[in-house]
């Protein structure tokens, strides 16, 4: 499969890069991310199975980056750090997904809405959620005029809430349809949640991607959320242990969610707006599979499989091209903001202890080649501390421990030890701006409940 999928990319046409750049602010900005979502199960990233000819027609469009990172493997840091070009560690949000972002963090939405254009967001994970007043918030929800977390469908075998992708998308089409969207320029993003486990796709799409288990391997079923070595206790469904069966379960609920996506994309047509549109897709994080004895899980490690991401952006105006340089969701804040038309307003009053962005817009024609792009899980000084960086070639981490790993992503030699600490040191520079305060997420008994089913606070480090 894996060189399948090589010479899948290898066949690709080449693009050359492309000097011209559409000028002017976009009329509208969408984001759309969708949950746990691993780059290589899609066919535009050479995946062989039929997971998504919705994303795979939009890549024909658009520009995909095939080095594409988050900061961090949990839902809220990932998501805040692309909402506001800065690490979890500098907003205070990086003990995965217990801590709100706090109020003074600038947030591309409250950009957006400062500069005239209508902003909303459907989120469908309920760590995202906007709780009642004094209960904590994931903090997200500032600068959206509206946001839509109404999540009423419960998983079987947990407590948790979520909102499965046939109502996200029937969310964001009711908001696209409102007089909000329709009068001017707007700034969406949507959240979809399947990928997410436990993977209970819908039948029709389950049987559609059932395989011959040969090998038939068979994994304990876990009592804690852990995925080392076993299922985690949240993900096993149906007493179900054979390995091949939760990839193909996972496999359907991509190929689902990618169904339910096609609706929005419709809806965008049908009102003439997906030309003039900056649309950006990708994940909050990926999803180990069984990869290094992992299990069905994130937010555990740095590994790959759980920090690379898909990344496909529809620049209008711009034919479609492959990108090989590593970029990071980091460079998404000043890619927005350029889209938005505010760069250059941001120049003209630049306040000097303002952070300096480490992201780089993606509308800059040439990109460096070995850019160190930080990675970071847990809070400083626990257990469940790691640092990493990735670059080009290696995602180089550092354990809890001190130990150290690094991880070649192409055929490379022995790596220069002292040059990927450099290079680490370098990606978790902090920024300059001021450290947000480290604000815990204060829940009722059944806000901690769920959250533990979703797999979230098992072993968490406060
Ligand atoms: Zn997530």
């Amino acid at each position: 499969m894996r060189h399948l999928s090589l010479l899948t990319l290898l066949l690709l046409p080449a693009c050359s890069p492309e000097r011209s750049l559409p000028q002017g602010p976009a009329q509208r900005v969408i984001v759309i991310s969708c949950d746990t979502l691993r780059a290589d199960r899609l066919g535009c990233y050479g995946y062989p199975l039929p997971t998504s000819p919705t994303l795979d027609a939009l890549a024909r469009e658009s520009t995909l980056y095939r080095s594409a990172w988050t900061t961090a493997p949990w839902t809220a840091p990932a998501m805040a750090a692309l909402m506001t070009g800065r690490t979890p560690d500098e907003l205070g949000v990086h003990g995965g997904n217990r801590f709100a972002l706090a109020p003074e963090a600038l947030t591309l939405a409250e950009e957006a809405r400062d500069a005239g254009f209508a902003t909303a967001a459907v989120v469908s994970n309920w760590v995202l959620r906007q709780p009642p007043a004094g209960m904590g918030s994931s903090g997200l929800s500032q600068g959206f005029d509206v946001y839509d977390d109404e999540m009423k469908q419960r998983e079987g075998n947990r407590e948790a809430f979520e909102r499965h992708a046939d109502a996200t998308s029937d969310a964001a089409i009711r908001w696209l349809d409102s007089s909000a969207a329709r009068d001017g320029r707007f700034f969406l993003w949507v959240h979809y949640q399947d990928p997410h486990g436990p993977y209970t796709p819908p039948a029709e799409f389950a049987q559609r991607f059932k395989r011959e288990d040969t090998l038939r391997v068979e994994l304990p079923t876990g009592k804690t959320q852990s995925g080392k070595g076993q299922i985690p206790a949240y993900q096993v469904v149906g007493g179900e242990r054979s390995l091949e069966s939760y990839r193909a379960r996972y496999d359907a609920e991509v190929a689902w969610f990618d169904h339910q996506l096609a609706r929005l994309f419709t809806c965008l047509r049908e009102k003439n707006w997906w030309e003039d549109t900056l649309l950006v897709f990708t994940a909050d994080h990926g999803e180990s599979l069984g990869e290094n004895g992992w299990f069905f899980c994130h937010g555990e490690n740095l590994q790959r499989e759980t920090v690379q991401v898909p990344l496909i952006i529809r620049f209008p105006g711009r034919s479609s091209r492959m990108m090989d340089v590593p970029v990071s969701h980091l460079d998404l804040w000043p890619t927005i903001r350029e889209a938005l038309g505010l760069e250059s307003a941001a120049r003209e009053t630049a306040d000097p202890s303002s952070p300096a962005r480490r992201g780089l817009s993606l509308f800059t024609p040439e990109l460096p080649l070995q850019r160190p792009l930080p990675l970071q899980l847990g809070t400083p000084g626990t257990a469940r501390r790691h640092v990493g960086m990735v670059d080009g070639d290696w995602i180089f981490t550092v354990f809890p421990d001190g130990r150290t790993e690094y991880t070649p992503l192409r055929e490379l030699g022995q790596p220069q030890l002292p040059e990927l600490q450099a290079k680490l040191r370098q990606a978790q520079q902090p920024d300059g701006g001021p450290r947000l305060p480290v604000l815990p997420l204060v829940g009722d008994g059944r806000s901690r409940q769920a959250l533990q089913n979703l797999g979230y606070t098992e072993g968490e480090d406060h």
